[in-house]
Protein backbone atom coordinates (compact mmCIF):
# COMPACT_ATOMS: atom_id res chain seq x y z
CA UNK A 1 0.00 0.00 0.00
CA UNK A 2 1.46 3.28 -0.66
CA UNK A 3 0.42 6.73 1.01
CA UNK A 4 0.82 10.16 0.12
CA UNK A 5 0.22 13.64 2.03
CA UNK A 6 -1.09 16.33 0.29
CA UNK A 7 -1.72 20.26 1.32
CA UNK A 8 -5.00 20.98 1.54
CA UNK A 9 -4.91 23.19 -1.24
CA UNK A 10 -3.61 21.18 -3.45
CA UNK A 11 -7.18 18.87 -3.51
CA UNK A 12 -8.56 21.44 -5.95
CA UNK A 13 -6.03 20.92 -8.57
CA UNK A 14 -6.38 17.37 -8.34
CA UNK A 15 -10.49 17.57 -8.62
CA UNK A 16 -9.82 20.28 -11.56
CA UNK A 17 -7.67 18.06 -13.30
CA UNK A 18 -10.23 14.97 -13.37
CA UNK A 19 -12.71 17.00 -14.06
CA UNK A 20 -11.50 18.30 -16.67
CA UNK A 21 -12.14 15.61 -18.95
CA UNK A 22 -14.39 12.81 -16.77
CA UNK A 23 -18.28 13.44 -15.33
CA UNK A 24 -17.11 13.70 -11.33
CA UNK A 25 -20.04 13.29 -8.97
CA UNK A 26 -19.66 14.21 -5.77
CA UNK A 27 -21.88 15.33 -2.71
CA UNK A 28 -23.22 18.42 -2.98
CA UNK A 29 -25.84 20.44 -0.77
CA UNK A 30 -29.13 19.82 -2.25
CA UNK A 31 -31.89 21.90 0.42
CA UNK A 32 -32.18 22.14 3.63
CA UNK A 33 -34.48 20.29 6.50
CA UNK A 34 -37.36 21.64 8.57
CA UNK A 35 -34.42 22.82 10.96
CA UNK A 36 -32.19 24.54 8.26
CA UNK A 37 -29.76 21.47 8.54
CA UNK A 38 -28.53 21.19 5.50
CA UNK A 39 -29.75 17.90 3.08
CA UNK A 40 -26.98 16.14 0.84
CA UNK A 41 -26.89 14.30 -2.73
CA UNK A 42 -24.53 12.82 -4.76
CA UNK A 43 -24.82 14.91 -7.89
CA UNK A 44 -22.43 15.77 -11.19
CA UNK A 45 -20.16 18.42 -9.97
CA UNK A 46 -17.99 20.85 -12.56
CA UNK A 47 -17.20 23.82 -9.45
CA UNK A 48 -15.28 22.21 -6.74
CA UNK A 49 -16.36 24.83 -4.52
CA UNK A 50 -20.31 22.96 -4.76
CA UNK A 51 -18.19 19.72 -3.20
CA UNK A 52 -19.55 19.53 0.44
CA UNK A 53 -16.60 17.26 1.52
CA UNK A 54 -17.62 17.34 5.32
CA UNK A 55 -20.76 16.27 4.82
CA UNK A 56 -22.94 13.76 7.01
CA UNK A 57 -24.54 11.61 4.78
CA UNK A 58 -26.64 12.06 1.43
CA UNK A 59 -30.40 11.12 1.61
CA UNK A 60 -29.65 8.90 -0.72
CA UNK A 61 -26.87 7.06 -1.95
CA UNK A 62 -24.83 6.82 -4.90
CA UNK A 63 -26.81 3.72 -6.44
CA UNK A 64 -28.60 5.94 -9.28
CA UNK A 65 -25.08 5.66 -11.17
CA UNK A 66 -24.64 2.24 -11.12
CA UNK A 67 -28.59 0.64 -10.59
CA UNK A 68 -30.36 3.37 -11.50
CA UNK A 69 -34.05 3.05 -10.53
CA UNK A 70 -35.31 2.89 -14.03
CA UNK A 71 -33.48 1.80 -16.61
CA UNK A 72 -34.15 0.08 -20.19
CA UNK A 73 -32.68 -3.28 -20.76
CA UNK A 74 -33.35 -3.86 -24.31
CA UNK A 75 -35.38 -2.37 -27.25
CA UNK A 76 -36.84 -4.73 -29.88
CA UNK A 77 -38.46 -3.73 -33.63
CA UNK A 78 -40.06 -5.76 -35.71
CA UNK A 79 -37.82 -5.55 -38.97
CA UNK A 80 -40.00 -7.59 -42.15
CA UNK A 81 -40.68 -11.07 -40.12
CA UNK A 82 -37.88 -10.87 -37.31
CA UNK A 83 -37.44 -8.60 -34.40
CA UNK A 84 -34.41 -6.69 -34.20
CA UNK A 85 -32.80 -6.10 -30.58
CA UNK A 86 -30.57 -3.45 -29.64
CA UNK A 87 -29.24 -4.12 -26.38
CA UNK A 88 -27.27 -1.01 -24.49
CA UNK A 89 -25.26 -1.40 -20.79
CA UNK A 90 -25.94 2.85 -20.10
CA UNK A 91 -22.32 3.14 -19.49
CA UNK A 92 -21.25 5.96 -22.20
CA UNK A 93 -18.05 7.57 -19.78
CA UNK A 94 -16.42 6.74 -16.80
CA UNK A 95 -17.83 8.05 -13.18
CA UNK A 96 -15.59 9.75 -11.15
CA UNK A 97 -17.30 9.80 -7.46
CA UNK A 98 -15.27 12.07 -5.47
CA UNK A 99 -15.73 11.65 -1.91
CA UNK A 100 -17.40 8.95 -1.05
CA UNK A 101 -17.70 7.38 2.77
CA UNK A 102 -16.07 3.77 3.60
CA UNK A 103 -19.66 2.52 4.31
CA UNK A 104 -20.67 3.38 0.98
CA UNK A 105 -17.79 1.94 -0.26
CA UNK A 106 -17.78 -0.73 1.30
CA UNK A 107 -21.69 -1.28 -0.04
CA UNK A 108 -20.79 -1.28 -3.50
CA UNK A 109 -18.03 -4.10 -2.71
CA UNK A 110 -21.26 -6.07 -1.30
CA UNK A 111 -23.26 -5.84 -4.45
CA UNK A 112 -19.66 -7.21 -6.46
CA UNK A 113 -20.32 -10.31 -4.97
CA UNK A 114 -24.05 -10.51 -6.15
CA UNK A 115 -23.87 -8.82 -9.39
CA UNK A 116 -20.02 -9.19 -10.56
CA UNK A 117 -18.98 -12.60 -9.03
CA UNK A 118 -22.50 -14.50 -8.25
CA UNK A 119 -24.05 -17.19 -10.13
CA UNK A 120 -25.94 -14.37 -12.49
CA UNK A 121 -24.10 -11.88 -13.50
CA UNK A 122 -25.70 -7.96 -14.32
CA UNK A 123 -24.09 -6.76 -17.07
CA UNK A 124 -25.67 -3.69 -17.11
CA UNK A 125 -24.19 -3.09 -13.55
CA UNK A 126 -20.86 -3.91 -14.38
CA UNK A 127 -20.43 -2.08 -17.36
CA UNK A 128 -20.76 0.74 -14.74
CA UNK A 129 -18.82 -0.47 -12.08
CA UNK A 130 -16.19 -1.00 -14.04
CA UNK A 131 -16.37 2.03 -15.83
CA UNK A 132 -15.53 3.70 -12.18
CA UNK A 133 -12.90 5.95 -10.37
CA UNK A 134 -13.44 6.01 -6.49
CA UNK A 135 -11.84 8.35 -4.45
CA UNK A 136 -13.14 7.81 -0.73
CA UNK A 137 -13.03 10.14 2.01
CA UNK A 138 -13.17 9.96 5.89
CA UNK A 139 -16.51 10.70 7.83
CA UNK A 140 -18.01 12.26 11.40
CA UNK A 141 -19.79 9.12 12.61
CA UNK A 142 -23.26 10.28 13.23
CA UNK A 143 -25.84 9.54 15.60
CA UNK A 144 -27.80 7.13 13.33
CA UNK A 145 -24.28 5.36 12.13
CA UNK A 146 -23.94 1.95 13.24
CA UNK A 147 -21.30 1.41 10.45
CA UNK A 148 -18.92 0.28 13.53
CA UNK A 149 -20.73 -2.78 14.14
CA UNK A 150 -21.62 -4.11 10.72
CA UNK A 151 -17.82 -3.85 9.91
CA UNK A 152 -17.85 -0.94 7.46
CA UNK A 153 -16.48 2.26 9.26
CA UNK A 154 -13.35 1.38 7.35
CA UNK A 155 -12.55 0.09 3.79
CA UNK A 156 -9.67 -2.28 2.09
CA UNK A 157 -11.05 -2.16 -1.01
CA UNK A 158 -13.13 -0.73 -3.77
CA UNK A 159 -11.72 2.46 -4.32
CA UNK A 160 -8.47 3.97 -6.04
CA UNK A 161 -7.89 6.50 -3.11
CA UNK A 162 -8.71 7.42 0.15
CA UNK A 163 -8.41 10.56 1.81
CA UNK A 164 -8.09 11.41 5.56
CA UNK A 165 -8.57 14.61 7.05
CA UNK A 166 -5.42 15.51 9.24
CA UNK A 167 -5.88 19.53 9.58
CA UNK A 168 -3.61 21.36 7.27
CA UNK A 169 -2.75 18.26 5.33
CA UNK A 170 -4.83 15.56 3.46
CA UNK A 171 -3.34 11.52 4.16
CA UNK A 172 -4.15 9.57 1.00
CA UNK A 173 -4.17 5.96 0.63
CA UNK A 174 -3.57 4.54 -3.16
CA UNK A 175 -4.77 1.47 -4.27
CA UNK A 176 -4.74 1.65 -8.09
CA UNK A 177 -1.90 2.72 -10.65
CA UNK A 178 -4.03 5.74 -11.72
CA UNK A 179 -4.63 7.33 -8.51
CA UNK A 180 -0.88 7.38 -8.40
CA UNK A 181 -0.60 8.62 -11.50
CA UNK A 182 -2.80 11.34 -11.24
CA UNK A 183 -0.88 12.06 -7.44
CA UNK A 184 2.66 12.62 -9.31
CA UNK A 185 0.73 15.42 -11.45
CA UNK A 186 0.12 17.63 -8.09
CA UNK A 187 2.49 18.61 -5.39
CA UNK A 188 2.16 15.51 -3.40
CA UNK A 189 5.04 13.98 -0.65
CA UNK A 190 5.37 11.04 1.30
CA UNK A 191 4.38 10.87 4.92
CA UNK A 192 6.75 11.32 7.38
CA UNK A 193 6.53 10.09 11.17
CA UNK A 194 4.82 12.72 12.29
CA UNK A 195 2.05 12.16 9.56
CA UNK A 196 1.70 8.40 10.71
CA UNK A 197 0.98 9.77 14.16
CA UNK A 198 -1.44 12.18 13.07
CA UNK A 199 -3.30 9.77 11.27
CA UNK A 200 -3.47 7.14 14.08
CA UNK A 201 -4.72 9.87 16.09
CA UNK A 202 -8.00 11.25 13.82
CA UNK A 203 -8.65 7.54 13.70
CA UNK A 204 -8.96 6.95 17.30
CA UNK A 205 -10.84 9.85 17.76
CA UNK A 206 -13.07 9.04 15.15
CA UNK A 207 -13.77 5.62 16.33
CA UNK A 208 -14.29 7.15 20.08
CA UNK A 209 -17.96 9.23 18.22
CA UNK A 210 -19.76 6.04 17.24
CA UNK A 211 -22.85 6.32 19.54
CA UNK A 212 -24.67 3.87 18.38
CA UNK A 213 -24.26 0.19 18.94
CA UNK A 214 -25.96 -3.15 17.39
CA UNK A 215 -25.11 -6.20 19.12
CA UNK A 216 -23.94 -8.94 16.08
CA UNK A 217 -22.94 -11.70 18.44
CA UNK A 218 -24.86 -15.03 17.34
CA UNK A 219 -26.98 -12.78 15.21
CA UNK A 220 -27.57 -15.69 12.65
CA UNK A 221 -28.57 -18.13 15.28
CA UNK A 222 -31.02 -15.86 17.11
CA UNK A 223 -32.76 -14.67 14.01
CA UNK A 224 -33.34 -18.64 13.25
CA UNK A 225 -34.39 -19.53 17.10
CA UNK A 226 -37.17 -16.01 16.45
CA UNK A 227 -38.21 -16.42 13.18
CA UNK A 228 -41.94 -16.57 14.50
CA UNK A 229 -41.20 -14.39 17.42
CA UNK A 230 -44.28 -11.84 18.25
CA UNK A 231 -41.61 -9.04 17.81
CA UNK A 232 -42.00 -9.06 13.77
CA UNK A 233 -45.57 -9.19 14.11
CA UNK A 234 -45.24 -5.66 16.09
CA UNK A 235 -42.75 -3.87 13.84
CA UNK A 236 -44.81 -5.07 11.29
CA UNK A 237 -48.21 -3.68 12.41
CA UNK A 238 -46.21 0.00 12.21
CA UNK A 239 -44.57 -0.66 8.76
CA UNK A 240 -46.49 1.07 6.17
CA UNK A 241 -45.44 -0.88 2.76
CA UNK A 242 -44.04 2.09 1.22
CA UNK A 243 -39.96 0.96 0.46
CA UNK A 244 -38.11 3.71 1.28
CA UNK A 245 -36.22 1.99 3.10
CA UNK A 246 -34.98 -0.41 0.22
CA UNK A 247 -34.95 2.88 -1.94
CA UNK A 248 -32.65 4.95 0.25
CA UNK A 249 -30.44 1.50 0.90
CA UNK A 250 -27.42 1.53 -0.94
CA UNK A 251 -27.19 -2.74 -0.72
CA UNK A 252 -31.05 -2.97 -1.78
CA UNK A 253 -30.54 -4.61 -5.15
CA UNK A 254 -33.96 -5.98 -5.76
CA UNK A 255 -35.43 -5.03 -9.39
CA UNK A 256 -38.71 -5.82 -11.07
CA UNK A 257 -39.10 -5.89 -15.11
CA UNK A 258 -41.67 -4.81 -17.51
CA UNK A 259 -42.48 -5.65 -20.59
CA UNK A 260 -43.99 -2.53 -23.41
CA UNK A 261 -45.21 -3.45 -26.20
CA UNK A 262 -45.83 -0.54 -28.92
CA UNK A 263 -50.06 -0.49 -29.61
CA UNK A 264 -48.94 -0.62 -33.50
CA UNK A 265 -47.02 -4.21 -32.40
CA UNK A 266 -44.18 -2.90 -34.33
CA UNK A 267 -41.90 -2.18 -31.13
CA UNK A 268 -41.43 -2.87 -27.49
CA UNK A 269 -38.96 -2.20 -24.70
CA UNK A 270 -37.75 -4.00 -21.67
CA UNK A 271 -37.26 -1.62 -18.29
CA UNK A 272 -36.08 -2.77 -14.95
CA UNK A 273 -37.04 -0.93 -11.78
CA UNK A 274 -35.76 -1.03 -8.63
CA UNK A 275 -38.10 -2.26 -6.14
CA UNK A 276 -38.81 -3.00 -2.27
CA UNK A 277 -39.42 -6.53 -0.59
CA UNK A 278 -41.73 -4.47 1.90
CA UNK A 279 -43.82 -4.06 -1.15
CA UNK A 280 -47.60 -5.77 -0.97
CA UNK A 281 -47.00 -7.80 -4.31
CA UNK A 282 -43.50 -8.45 -4.20
CA UNK A 283 -44.17 -12.31 -3.65
CA UNK A 284 -46.98 -12.59 -5.99
CA UNK A 285 -46.55 -14.80 -8.65
CA UNK A 286 -48.26 -15.88 -11.81
CA UNK A 287 -51.78 -17.06 -10.91
CA UNK A 288 -52.23 -14.55 -7.83
CA UNK A 289 -50.74 -16.10 -5.07
CA UNK A 290 -48.69 -14.01 -3.00
CA UNK A 291 -46.06 -15.36 -0.62
CA UNK A 292 -45.48 -12.84 1.84
CA UNK A 293 -49.26 -11.34 2.15
CA UNK A 294 -48.35 -9.67 5.53
CA UNK A 295 -46.67 -6.94 6.32
CA UNK A 296 -44.81 -8.49 8.89
CA UNK A 297 -43.24 -11.02 7.04
CA UNK A 298 -42.03 -8.74 4.44
CA UNK A 299 -40.20 -6.85 7.13
CA UNK A 300 -38.47 -9.90 8.10
CA UNK A 301 -37.47 -11.01 5.45
CA UNK A 302 -35.87 -7.67 4.67
CA UNK A 303 -33.90 -8.43 7.88
CA UNK A 304 -33.61 -12.18 7.25
CA UNK A 305 -31.77 -11.29 3.89
CA UNK A 306 -29.86 -8.80 5.04
CA UNK A 307 -28.30 -10.35 8.57
CA UNK A 308 -29.09 -14.12 7.96
CA UNK A 309 -29.04 -15.20 4.20
CA UNK A 310 -26.43 -12.61 3.14
CA UNK A 311 -24.37 -13.84 6.08
CA UNK A 312 -24.32 -17.15 5.29
CA UNK A 313 -23.68 -16.84 1.50
CA UNK A 314 -20.57 -14.77 2.20
CA UNK A 315 -19.98 -14.23 6.17
CA UNK A 316 -21.05 -10.52 6.29
CA UNK A 317 -24.04 -8.80 6.55
CA UNK A 318 -25.89 -6.91 3.84
CA UNK A 319 -26.32 -4.04 5.47
CA UNK A 320 -23.45 -1.52 6.11
CA UNK A 321 -25.23 0.63 9.02
CA UNK A 322 -25.74 3.81 7.22
CA UNK A 323 -28.50 4.50 8.78
CA UNK A 324 -30.07 6.06 5.74
CA UNK A 325 -33.36 3.64 6.03
CA UNK A 326 -33.99 4.66 9.90
CA UNK A 327 -33.57 8.52 9.18
CA UNK A 328 -36.28 7.81 6.51
CA UNK A 329 -38.75 5.71 7.56
CA UNK A 330 -41.86 7.24 8.62
CA UNK A 331 -42.82 4.54 10.85
CA UNK A 332 -40.28 5.14 12.75
CA UNK A 333 -38.33 2.05 12.30
CA UNK A 334 -34.56 1.55 12.60
CA UNK A 335 -32.17 -1.56 11.99
CA UNK A 336 -30.77 -1.37 15.78
CA UNK A 337 -34.22 -1.07 17.55
CA UNK A 338 -35.88 -4.18 15.82
CA UNK A 339 -32.06 -6.11 16.38
CA UNK A 340 -32.13 -5.16 20.01
CA UNK A 341 -36.16 -6.47 20.44
CA UNK A 342 -35.22 -9.26 17.96
CA UNK A 343 -32.42 -9.91 20.80
CA UNK A 344 -35.08 -9.78 23.47
CA UNK A 345 -34.82 -6.06 23.93
CA UNK A 346 -38.35 -4.22 24.51
CA UNK A 347 -40.55 -2.48 20.88
CA UNK A 348 -40.43 0.79 21.00
CA UNK A 349 -43.41 2.46 20.55
CA UNK A 350 -43.82 6.08 18.70
S1 LIG B 1 -39.80 -0.21 7.25
FE1 LIG B 1 -40.37 1.98 7.10
S2 LIG B 1 -39.48 2.69 5.16
FE2 LIG B 1 -39.49 0.43 5.09
S3 LIG B 1 -41.43 -0.09 4.07
FE3 LIG B 1 -41.86 -0.11 6.28
S4 LIG B 1 -42.58 1.98 6.73
FE4 LIG B 1 -41.61 2.08 4.70
S1 LIG C 1 -30.37 -1.65 5.77
FE1 LIG C 1 -30.46 0.53 6.41
S2 LIG C 1 -28.61 0.83 7.66
FE2 LIG C 1 -28.30 -1.09 6.50
S3 LIG C 1 -27.22 -0.46 4.63
FE3 LIG C 1 -29.41 -0.41 4.13
S4 LIG C 1 -30.07 1.72 4.54
FE4 LIG C 1 -28.06 1.43 5.54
Amino acid sequence: MIFRVIKKEELKGLFEMLAAENRVIGPVEIGQDRNAAPIYGFEQVSDFSRLRLEYTTTKLPAKKYFLPYKEDMAAFRLAGRDWEKTVDYNSDAPNIFFGLHACDINALNKLDKVLLAGTYPMPYYAAKRKNMFIIGIDCEPQPYCFCRSMGSDTVMHGFDMFITDLGENYFIEILSDTAFNFLKKINAAEPVEADHVRYMKAASDRHLKFSTHVDTTDLTKILDMEFQSDVWKQWGDRCLSCGTCANVCPTCYCYSVEEHVAIDLLSAKKTKMLYSCNFIDFAEVAGGHNFRPDRHSRLKYRYYHKHRGFVEAYEEPLCVGCGRCGEACLAGITVPEVISSVRGGMVKHG
